[in-house]
């Protein structure tokens, strides 16, 4: 089930993405696993990170194999390093029909199904077209639902509403590295494009064409942060781009020019208005705990693939740009598929038999008496998740004075009556983006440091004591704790099914 058109929805789907795709040199993996251990805070793992390494290598040379027209170099080779998300999945989409898989567009999931053991057993949703509800008994529940961007108008972006959390989170799933969340992305403030690349040749500037020192690369973003929450910030593509850079970067990310091509401005020689748009979880790293190798939740029957679930098992709390994360949707996707057919398999011909029930609650139903309106909530939560003084400069004070609004936005709709017809779909997404504010910040809360994307300004140097991950959970009481004192850290997949 897709929320928008399976193929063309999302993150992946609307530009050119970088993968993590290394050959199994050594040298290069060692290279590449060490790159972005210090960025991340040290908190991803080498086994995950050569895991990722295999399969996304084995994964891509097989979208090859299917056809996708990867470009050839001078020397003939075929260079796998980065992908168009149109033409991938539009082959990916093609590949699953002729699997015999039935796919339902424009049908949000809107909650999950468990049986009498708590155990996730469907799911049900709405077409938000026709408005004509549907409800699937399954052996396992593959969520896949992406990260939570609230609604900041990032191309693709916007369908990313943090739904699969909130539903996983009414199954009892747990999070790990909700804190790490705080991703905005430099953009046009006309144009929804967030791909970053071509930064890399900008200069940023003040209203009256004065450069903004320090302000370039990616450790600049917090001086444009800073810049922005004074005055307006200007950029333009002037840097070294000479004409042959200039023509490649037409062919490598055509939907880059066109918003400034609609306003006539030539971003190679003018000056046109930046902004940093939040893309929270999607470019963050935090998502729905992996107990083990198989990508499965902590609810039997329940398991999480691409930004749905962490990424802190191969970047630790930064992403740092693209790669790693299609890697890991590829990887994680192929694996937990695999998993979820095992686990559905082992449940023997009489699991759709089991008598089940929809769990899901907050903006969907309730008996409460309070109004609620779905447009003021999430209006409410974006004030507290877009301010770069709230959310990428963090304070103990600030998190406590957000959650404060939030938890009583939770309330509110706990005491109402639900919402209707396709406006279950909002209602739902307003739910989650509240819910997953309230896991992020208890998160940040938690983490007394300054660590990969999660900025504290009261503790800005990182803390030898907290080189592990905090998980996160609950609804009405959302509660934090460290790793290191959780059970069942790794579980097979065999005692898993058992439990
Ligand atoms: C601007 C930008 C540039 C990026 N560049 C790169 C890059 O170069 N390299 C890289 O590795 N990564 C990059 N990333 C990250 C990468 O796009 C994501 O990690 C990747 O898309 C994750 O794939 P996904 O399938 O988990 O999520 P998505 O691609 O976001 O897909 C999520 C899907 O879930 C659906 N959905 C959501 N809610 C529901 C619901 N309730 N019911 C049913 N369906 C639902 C959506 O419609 C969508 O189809 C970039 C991200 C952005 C925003």
């Amino acid at each position: 089930m897709d929320k928008g058109y399976c193929g063309t929805s999302g993150a992946s789907a609307p530009s050119g993405n970088s993968l993590w795709y290394i050959k199994p040199d050594p040298e290069l993996r060692k290279q590449a696993m060490a790159s972005r251990e210090a960025l991340g805070g040290f908190l991803a793992q080498r086994t995950w990170m050569e895991r990722v390494l295999d399969q996304t290598f084995e994964n891509i040379n097989r979208v090859a194999e299917w056809g996708y027209p990867f470009p050839v170099d001078e020397h003939g080779e075929s260079r796998r390093e980065s992908i168009q998300g149109s033409e991938y999945m539009r082959l990916m989409r093609k590949k699953i029909q002729r699997a015999g898989v039935q796919i339902l567009d424009q049908s949000p999931a809107l909650e999950l199904l468990v049986d009498c053991e708590g155990r996730v057993a469907g799911a049900a949703g709405i077409n938000r077209q026709t408005g004509e509800r549907w409800s699937i008994r399954a052996g396992a529940v593959v969520l896949a639902t992406g990260g939570c961007a609230f609604l900041a108008n990032g191309l693709g972006c916007n369908v990313l509403t943090g739904d699969g959390y909130l539903m996983a989170a009414e199954a009892g799933a747990e999070f790990s590295g909700m804190e790490f969340s705080s991703a905005y992305a430099l953009s046009t403030t006309f144009g929804s494009v967030t791909k970053g690349r071509f930064f890399q040749w900008a200069t940023f500037y003040y209203a009256d064409g004065t450069p903004i020192a320090g302000a370039a690369g990616h450790h600049g973003r917090s001086i444009v942060a800073k810049t922005l929450l004074e005055q307006p910030v200007y950029d333009c593509i002037d840097q070294n781009v000479t004409p042959e850079i200039q023509a490649w970067m037409w062919k490598a990310q055509p939907n880059f020019f066109l918003p400034l091509n609609r306003r006539g401005i030539d971003p190679f020689t003018q000056h046109f208005p930046v902004t940093l748009r939040l893309e929270g979880t999607v470019r963050g790293t935090g998502g729905l705990r992996i107990l083990n190798e198989t990508c499965a939740t902590s609810v039997l029957g329940l398991y999480a693939a691409g930004d749905a679930a962490t990424r802190e098992l191969i970047c630790g709390g930064f992403t740092g740009g693209g790669s790693h994360n299609a890697a890991w949707a590829i990887s994680s996707g192929y694996w937990s598929g695999q998993a979820a057919a095992d686990y559905a398999k082992s449940l023997g011909t009489h699991a759709h038999q089991r008598s089940v029930q929809a769990i899901g609650e907050v903006g969907l139903r309730g008996d409460g008496a309070k109004a609620f309106s779905a447009e003021d909530t999430i209006a409410a939560t974006q004030a507290e998740v877009f301010p770069y003084d709230r959310n990428l400069f963090r304070t103990g004070d600030g998190l406590r004075d957000s959650l404060g609004r939030l938890d009583s936005l939770w309330r509110d709709m706990r005491q109402s009556g639900g919402a209707t017809g396709t406006q279950m779909v909002r209602s739902r997404e307003a739910a989650a983006m509240v819910a997953t504010a309230r896991w992020m910040y208890r998160s940040g809360l938690q983490r007394t440091e300054t660590r990969g994307m999660h900025k504290r300004l009261d503790y800005p140097e990182q803390d030898p004591n907290q080189k592990h991950y905090w998980l996160s959970g609950g609804l009405d009481q959302v509660w934090v704790k460290s790793s290191l004192n959780a059970d069942h850290n790794t579980v097979t997949n065999k005692e898993l099914v058992l439990r």
